[in-house]
This record gives structure tokens, sequence and C-alpha cells, in this order.
């Protein structure tokens, strides 16, 4: 199995057909979109997706609810909205949807309860919000936007983001709300294998990338030529201690400046050590290479070589390109343009 993985090649053909161009500095392994006037990028989560491992309606149900994701961005930013607004529209679907490791679908702590993490960044101004460890929050995102703009603050946590999330009217749910069969199975499947780690003494093998994946973010290019990135989660099935992973953390899972909106999914531990958004981010200011040469250099090559199938990101530029790399055998990502015209992957290869 090759370990050079990035982008998708759905991207990559309908890049081609769009004329989008390629710099000869650029590593040839990295695979972008096409460059948007104004639209938006979307990922739901980085892992071990495989085509064998996919059942045609499996797939069918992924693309289905990423289309209508995109197609829910496009909508507020062809009406007139910000940035903003197509990525809490965007991500709102995919939270709504059981397929996704965030809102509906999170996944089960250690203990069998949900623990949901998302933010919010808007590039021009730098204003954030984040929410960590709710519990009973429906659209997690739609809280993040609300600390952002009406709190003083930037991440809550816990009973103080739900009793700010009162305060501010949002939608609360019992928390049987987020139980789905499947995210039940994957939590026994991944507490079995800690019982066989525990034997031969291993105590990282049971926080497994396999059984998180489905992670949702998003990118957005709005009309007036601001970014915006937001990303939520139900982080890591089987975690414990009130883990918290990359997704809620401005500049490791999130990250927008004037000219650069990053969403990452994958092992949260390495992203937040590696501050990989803003790293991106900051290589292309810093040293003046593309959004793609960055994104190459923080997923391919740094986080490959400490720890390989660590995840990916999706990126855009104050040019409208676009960019998805990871480094794990799938990730589902796409892109909607001003047109309209929508462009969906799956696997590396
Ligand atoms: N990054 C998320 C976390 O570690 C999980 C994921 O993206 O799949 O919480």
């Amino acid at each position: 199995m090759t370990r050079v993985r990035s982008g998708i090649s759905a991207i990559a053909l309908v890049a081609v057909a769009c004329g989008g161009s390629r710099a000869p500095a650029d590593p040839p392994a990295a695979i972008d979109g096409p460059r948007l006037q104004w639209g938006l990028v979307l990922h739901g989560g980085a892992g071990t997706i495989t085509r064998e491992s996919m059942t045609p309606e499996r797939e069918r149900a992924y693309r289905d609810v990423m289309t209508q994701a995109l197609r829910a961005g496009h909508a507020r930013l062809q009406a007139g909205g910000s940035s903003l607004d197509a990525v809490v529209a965007a991500i709102t679907i995919m939270e709504d949807s059981p397929l996704f490791n965030a809102g509906r679908g999170a996944v089960f702590t250690a203990e069998g309860t949900n623990s949901l993490d998302a933010s919010i960044m808007e590039g021009s101004t730098l204003r954030a919000g984040a929410v960590a460890g709710v519990g009973r929050v429906r659209n997690p995102i739609a809280l993040a936007r609300l600390v952002m703009e009406r709190s003083p603050h930037v991440m809550l946590s816990g009973a103080g983001a739900e009793e700010f999330a009162q305060l501010q009217g949002i939608e609360l749910v019992d928390p049987s709300y987020f139980y789905t069969e499947s995210r039940w199975r994957s939590l026994e499947r991944v507490q079995e294998q800690e019982r066989r780690a525990r034997e031969n003494a291993d105590t990282t093998s049971a926080l497994t990338v396999d059984e998180k994946f489905g992670t949702v973010g998003v990118v957005a290019l709005d009309r007036n030529g601001v970014i915006a990135a937001g990303t939520s989660t139900g982080g890591m099935t089987n975690k414990r201690w009130g883990r918290i992973g990359d997704s809620p953390i401005i500049g490791a899972g999130t990250y927008a400046g004037p000219s650069c909106g990053i969403s990452a999914t994958g092992w949260g531990e390495y992203f937040i050590r590696n501050v990989v958004a803003y790293d991106v981010c900051a290589r292309m200011e810093y040293r003046d290479v593309s959004l793609r040469e960055a994104a190459h250099q923080v997923i391919m090559v740094r986080l490959e070589s400490q720890e390989p199938e660590t995840g990916g990101i999706i990126g855009l530029d104050g040019e409208g390109n676009v960019v998805a790399v990871f480094n794990t055998s799938g990730m589902y990502h796409g892109w909607i343009d001003q047109d309209g015209s929508v462009g969906i992957g799956i696997y590396a290869e």
C-alpha cells in the first residue's frame, strides 16, 4: 500500500477540466481543487476508508449529505451571506446526520456518553469561538459562533458552555438524541480491543484511529473575500477523563486568517502538538509558499514522519485555491464553486 496519499482524484480531474494551474515548485503528490471566486470546501473525516470496505449505498449516503451541506453553504453565500453563515449552514447539515462523528452521530466516550467539541474562526478579524465537552447541544457549531459573537471569551467548556447555550436560547436535546447503534458498536469494539491490549500491557492501542473518523469541517470564502473556517466533532471513541481533541482548539483543528483557512481531522493529539491548522497558514506567510505546498509539508512530511495515517486537512487561500490533503487511505471531502459546481472525493487512490 502506498504511503503517499493526498487529495482525491475526482477533485483532481475537475481541477484539470477547469484549467486549475499548478506552480512548478508545488509538490506533485498534492492534489488540489479548482480556484473559486467564492464557495466552500468541506471534509467529513479521515481514516481507513477504502473502496473495499465501502458499499455503494453507504457511499451514496455520504455523497448525498456532503452535497446537501455544500448546497446549503452555497445558498447562504449566493444570498449575500458571510463565510461564517456558510460554515454554520454546511456544518449544521452534517451535525444533523447520523453518518458523521459530529452532532447526532457523535462517538461515545468510555463512560457511554457523548461529549462534543466545535470551533469557528473568521479570517478577516481573527475573531474565534469554541466549545468543548458539551453533551446536550444539538448543534455545537452554532454555539461556537455565539461564543465568538456574544461572549467576551473564545472557548467555553462543559456545564458552563451549556449554561451559556441556555441563556442564548440554543436548542438543547436529551442526551439520548446522540445515541446511534453504529457508534455504540464502535465503543464495544474499542473496549474489547482495550481489554485485549491491557492483557498485553499496551496502553495506546485502545484509541484506534479507525473508530473515530467522521469529524466535519468547512472552510468558506464569501463574495467579500472573507475566509471562515469551522470544525465539529464527537472526538475519539472511548475517550476518557474529559479528553479534548484538536477540533475546538484554535490553531490546531481550525484556523482562519486574512488569506488562509484550514479545518483538520485526524488523530487530535498530533494535530494539537503540531498546531497543524495554524502551521499551514504560517508557512504560507513566513515561507511564501502556496497553500498546497504548505499543506503538503505539514501533513505528508511533518505529521507522517511522526505517525503514519494521522489524518488530513481541507483549506482555502485568499485567491480561492482549494486544497484537500490527507495521509490516510481516505477522507470524505468536497467543494462547491460560485456556479454551484460540486466536486466530491473520498479515496486517496
Ligand atoms: N480530530 C478529532 C479529535 O481528535 C477526531 C477526528 O478528526 O476524527 O477529536
